[in-house]
């Protein structure tokens, strides 16, 4: 278990100008209400507080944040109140711990409408207040580390509702880490067997793997030496669900699966990420159509880095990302990497706002939809991440899941021009409304003056945003309910 000596340790190392009483008195705290408690595992209920703790500071979130995580289990498993955690720490950890409490009270056991509107009213409520999500993503993370001590009934609702929900939030809010984590862990209570084969099968190549890898590194550490870029380059490894989910999506075994090696050429500025894409292309041969650049186009959840793949001098494909340290920090901790301290107060980053904004107009989106099994499709719907992007004939980018029709994009440009939507030429030809459109695509909707959305769009679309413009529209005239 983390010490609270370790914690405080580890919390002063990102914010040393804030007083961390608070994180004492949150253990001391923790420590006296779940005094007679024990985990499953029978460990003592503490460790599961502190875990939750850990991860909160792995991240660099807040004090408050780190506090709410001690204290994230102390009204709904002990006799405390809201008046005592308010007296004690004040209005803002109580306020979290309240929220963690509410979304504990949701299980989403089943696809059945009253979770779905459970989980609509969770998301709504916690929007307010991104950390609270944070906070029960550690919770999550810790209890799904901790569940081989569950019945195998239990196992399998906790890792399926990981899956679908958990994971996927955590990807919505650019948290890659936590979320191949959960992956894994779901992965390894949803599928036992296939998990356990391709574990063996991924070690079993893994030698030689390595091997391929340091030579690849080594390849390009010297390129790189010649150049005045500065720059550490990362070997990466594939997590065994992101593997699975190949070898279904190409139908073929492990063993043909194509393995391609990962490396990451982490530098310091956005100029020298294209230098570096620059040097890698002259010295290696590039597979056509393998690069993409997530520095000019950011994915929804911002996500940034050149991706290009290579050939390896002795014959290999090499997947390369290239970004800038403070991306890849943003890459791996997402939302929570934007938290920054400036002598005690939070100075919130342009990204980080851009995050939030994005969800808060996400959650404004889905609170229009009217029932809520709509709401927990287009809640999966757009959770999804194949995206396309799609482009106006003026060059802009809009970013689309995957699916999306012109009438999605026409909403995406504007509500009047979905509005008044009578027709979409995608890359010089007409096309019907429900299209679908792909990455690339210039799409160009035609509008007519005093047309008005019709009924069977609702059919046609794929975004939240279109869905609950177009029934909005239709309610207020009474043409849906
Ligand atoms: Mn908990």
């Amino acid at each position: 278990m983390t010490e609270l000596s370790e914690m405080l340790a580890k919390f002063a190392a990102y914010s040393p100008h804030v007083d961390p009483t608070a994180l004492e008195l949150a253990w001391d705290f923790a420590a006296k209400a779940h005094a007679n408690q024990a985990r499953a595992s029978g460990d003592h209920y503490l460790s599961h507080c502190a875990a939750v703790a850990d991860s909160l500071l792995e991240w660099r979130m807040d004090l408050p944040t780190v506090c709410a995580g001690l204290l994230h289990d102390t009204l709904e498993d002990t006799p405390t109140t809201e008046a005592q955690l308010r007296a004690e720490f004040g209005e803002e950890i109580t306020m979290l711990v309240a929220g963690v409490t509410k979304l504990d009270a949701l299980k989403f056991e089943s696809r059945d409408e009253a979770q779905a509107e459970n989980w609509r009213k969770m998301l709504l409520a916690t929007a307010q207040d991104i950390r609270v999500i944070v906070v029960k993503l550690a919770d999550r993370l810790h209890n799904m580390k901790t569940l081989n001590f569950l019945s195998r009934d239990k196992q399998k609702r906790i890792a399926a509702e990981t899956m679908a929900l958990y994971a996927p939030l955590a990807h919505r809010l650019g948290m890659f880490k936590l979320k191949s984590e959960l992956e894994d862990l779901s992965f390894s209570y949803l599928h036992q067997e296939e998990h356990a084969e391709l574990s063996d099968k991924v070690g079993a190549r893994l030698a030689e793997s390595e091997k391929q890898l340091a030579a690849a590194r080594a390849a390009m550490e010297k390129v790189v030496a010649g150049t005045n870029i500065p720059c550490r380059i990362l070997a990466r490894t594939k997590t065994l669900w992101s593997i699975y989910k190949k070898m279904e999506r190409q139908g073929k075994p492990f063993e043909e699966i194509q393995d391609a090696l990962g490396i990451r050429l982490i530098t310091d500025t956005v100029a020298d990420c294209y230098a570096l894409l620059g040097v890698v292309h002259t010295h290696f041969k590039p597979v056509a159509g393998s690069f993409t650049d997530y520095i000019s186009t950011p994915k929804l959840n911002l996500y940034r880095s050149l991706h290009t793949t290579i050939t390896s001098p002795t014959g290999e494909l090499v997947e390369i990302q290239i970004r800038t340290e403070e991306m890849h920090r943003s890459s791996e901790y997402g939302i929570a990497a934007h938290w920054r301290y400036k002598t005690g107060e939070h100075v919130k980053d342009a990204h980080l706002e851009e995050k939030l904004n994005w969800l808060r107009q996400w959650i404004e989106w889905l609170q229009d939809l009217n029932s809520p099994r709509e709401f927990l499709d287009s809640l999966k719907t757009d959770l999804e991440f194949n995206q396309v992007f799609v482009f106006t004939p003026a060059g802009e980018v809009k970013v689309l899941p995957s699916g999306a029709t012109p009438l999605d994009f026409a909403f995406a440009v504007h509500t009047q021009v979905g509005f008044a939507c009578v027709g979409a030429v995608v890359n010089n030809k007409m096309v019907k409304l429900d299209h679908q459109l792909k990455s690339g695509d210039i799409c160009r909707i035609n509008t007519k003056k005093g047309s008005v959305p019709k009924k069977d769009w609702l059919n046609m679309v794929r975004t939240a945003r279109a869905r609950s413009k177009i029934r909005h529209y239709l309610r207020e005239r009474g043409i849906v309910e």
